[in-house]
């Protein structure tokens, strides 16, 4: 696998090194973090790549566009490492836990506005709001 992650960083024209490989692993296996567990994800494999390191990563690789930064509202940021295909996320109001949710209707930017005000929309950011599996288990058995 790493010899994937070695080919989209010199796509991007970024140099391979270590603490990237390492950012990108991690975010492979697992998607929608914030960046402390990324941080710990890192150093539990490279204990010699620094906290600071990591965050220059993090931002080196989403401003190339490998990494994809989201933010629902009230929550902190969270990295992944799937990227491009317009995917959304549904976001649990109770434990923040995230999923992914395919594209609304499999083509960017899913969603035509009923009035564009004249702008060139290529995006559309959809987050879903609810109750995960988990939590709803919870409130049903207090
Ligand atoms: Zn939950
Ligand atoms: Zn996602």
């Amino acid at each position: 696998m790493a010899s994937d992650f070695e080919a989209q960083l010199r796509a991007v024209s970024l140099r391979v090194t270590k603490p990237r490989l390492a950012v990108l692993a991690a975010l492979r296996d697992h998607p929608h973090v914030d960046t402390d567990t990324v941080i710990a994800l890192v150093r539990a494999g490279h204990p010699t790549v620094s906290q600071q390191a990591v965050y220059d990563v993090l931002r080196a690789l989403t401003d190339a566009g490998l990494v994809r930064r989201i933010q629902p509202a009230r929550a902190t940021a969270r990295y992944e490492a799937r990227v491009g295909d317009n995917h959304h996320h549904v976001v649990c109001r109770v434990c923040g836990a995230i999923a992914d949710v395919d594209c609304v209707v499999g083509e960017a930017p899913c969603l035509t506005a009923a009035d564009d005000h004249g702008f060139v929309v290529d995006e559309a950011e959809v987050v879903y709001w609810g109750t995960c599996p988990d939590c709803t288990t919870a409130r049903i058995s207090q």
